[in-house]
């Protein structure tokens, strides 16, 4: 199907929407495009420390653009779909923030924090308030029962002033070197985001395309789905890494700008 055609746009923010506080040029007016001609725009992030509600209120503030909560499919947001899904009234052990903790309880999740006779599986998420305490009650969980572990997303580090922190996927592979177990994660590059887009939505596979900046997450999901994917050359991935990834995109862009008058026509 022709870009033209697409309805449903699956945008990653940073480095594809937005590089930091700053909209890119033209994705106003691209997604006010999609708007305009029956579309539908959503959001899919691998940040799980902002809730929907956060996202909205800084598409507001911050890029003065008006979003619905249900336009954001962040990995905690499609954590706790899943976990309720899988799991009903059961407990959650969770390693995270109290952000995540609570964005889990609004979807249903009865997360928790301390060791419970019924509790059914372990989610780490990224956790600001880590500590060591936290470490040793994941660590005995997965050597001395059997409870599924799952985690909000892969990604290793995420970026700081001075370089990098070390996000959800960092955290796990700390958990793993000392118990020999390995997570099932939520965010990209698994399938799930797109496919909770896709049934919410209403749209076909064949209508949508997932638009990123990064191979191994953004495009690797999409592909994962079995959907068109765009990448733009706006952040993390070069020309270079295009020419020798497996994840091959359907479609290349240099800018937000060209992506939109790929759309017209
Ligand atoms: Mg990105």
């Amino acid at each position: 199907m022709k870009l033209s055609e697409k309805k449903l746009f699956l945008f990653d923010i940073d480095g594809t929407l937005a590089v930091g506080d700053e909209l890119l040029p033209e994705s106003r007016e691209l997604l006010d495009e999609i708007e305009a001609r029956g579309g539908q725009s959503y959001f899919i992030t691998n940040n799980s420390t902002r809730s929907q509600e956060d996202y909205v209120t800084r598409f507001r503030e911050v890029f003065g653009l008006a979003a619905r909560p249900e336009q954001f499919a962040t990995s905690s947001y499609v954590s706790a779909l899943a976990l309720r899904e899988q799991f009903g009234n059961a407990s959650v052990f969770v390693v995270g923030t109290g952000s995540l903790i609570a964005e889990l309880r609004r979807f249903g999740v009865n997360a928790v924090t301390e060791w419970r006779d019924d509790l059914a599986a372990l989610l780490v998420g990224y956790d600001s308030s880590l500590t060591y305490e936290k470490l040793c009650a994941a660590s005995e969980l997965l050597q001395t029962t059997a409870l599924p572990w799952f985690a909000t997303n892969p990604d290793l580090r995420c970026p700081a002033p001075f370089g990098f922190i070390p996000d959800c996927g960092a955290i796990c592979h700390m958990l793993t070197d000392t118990t020999g177990r390995h997570p099932h994660y939520f965010g990209k590059p698994a399938r799930r985001m797109v496919d909770l887009c896709i049934e919410q939505s209403g749209f076909t596979p064949e209508q949508t395309l997932v638009v990123g900046d990064r191979l191994y997450t953004d495009i690797a999901c999409g592909i994962n789905a079995g959907v068109d994917t765009c990448l733009l050359l706006t952040g993390e991935a070069t020309l270079d890494e295009l020419r020798t990834t497996i994840y091959r995109p359907t479609y290349c862009f240099e800018t937000v700008a060209a992506l939109r008058r790929a759309c017209k026509f």
